[in-house]
């Protein structure tokens, strides 16, 4: 299958408010080109200089969305142009993004990534630590970054009743959230869960963005 029959097999299976992030990490700009002209516009990649070479190289009108675990100090690299960081799962990387974006005049969209997996090797926040850093003093500060959701990944297993209740969980957090935190921001809307093995019980279970590299441009090359 081509790159354009897989995006059009995904995009088939997609509700009209649920967005497709083509993740192109360790790909080539010809491969991402290929895409593109499909019609795919959002991006997705889990290196920041990577992120940041491509960006130079491919039209402007792709939206880039960070997807893995950001280092602080490569924030600046990307704080140009990302249009979504989907992975912040500290305060002090949440203060960094607002620094950058504020010295790029820029709000930076984010979402919020939550350890929902068993695996205890996958980073992100628990509820009581994403209430610590939404309640805290710094926070009504940050003017610079908008938090726009949550984001998860469910434990790598053949198990689906497990991911079920994962994607489950993701969802309740999100309805919690809203209720207590962003009830007057309906920018708060995003769900981002779901990858290539993944994303049909992701849909199932509410995903407003799904994640798919594989599934799309095949197996990833690590050389
Ligand atoms: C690599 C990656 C994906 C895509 O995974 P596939 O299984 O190739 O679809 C999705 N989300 C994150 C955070 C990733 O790192």
């Amino acid at each position: 299958m081509s790159i354009s029959e897989n995006l059009r097999y995904y995009k088939d299976q997609l509700p009209e408010e649920v967005r497709l992030i083509a993740v192109s990490k360790t790909k080539p700009v010809t491969t991402i080109m290929e895409a593109y002209h499909a019609g795919q516009r959002v991006f997705g990649e889990n290196k920041a200089q990577d992120m940041a070479d491509k960006y130079g190289q491919l039209p402007s009108d792709i939206q880039w969305h960070f997807i893995g675990h950001l280092q602080t100090n490569k924030v600046k690299l990307i704080a140009p142009f990302v249009k979504l960081v989907h992975a912040v799962d500290s305060l002090r990387l949440l203060k960094e993004i607002n620094k950058q974006a504020h010295n790029n005049n820029r709000v930076i969209d984010c979402l919020l990534q939550f350890h929902i997996a068993e695996e205890d090797t996958k980073f992100g926040l628990n509820m009581e630590e994403a209430t610590d850093i939404l309640s805290d003093k710094e926070f009504k500060n940050l003017t610079n970054v908008s938090i726009t959701g949550v984001m998860g990944m469910a434990t790598l297993t053949e198990d689906e009743h497990q991911i079920s209740r994962e994607f489950e969980q993701l969802h309740q957090i999100f309805a919690q959230l809203k209720n207590t935190f962003f009830m007057e921001q309906p920018s708060f809307c995003e769900i981002s869960m779901g990858m290539s093995d993944d994303y049909k019980i992701a849909l199932v279970k509410g995903s407003t963005m799904i994640r798919i590299g594989t599934g799309i441009f095949g197996a990833r090359n690590y050389s």
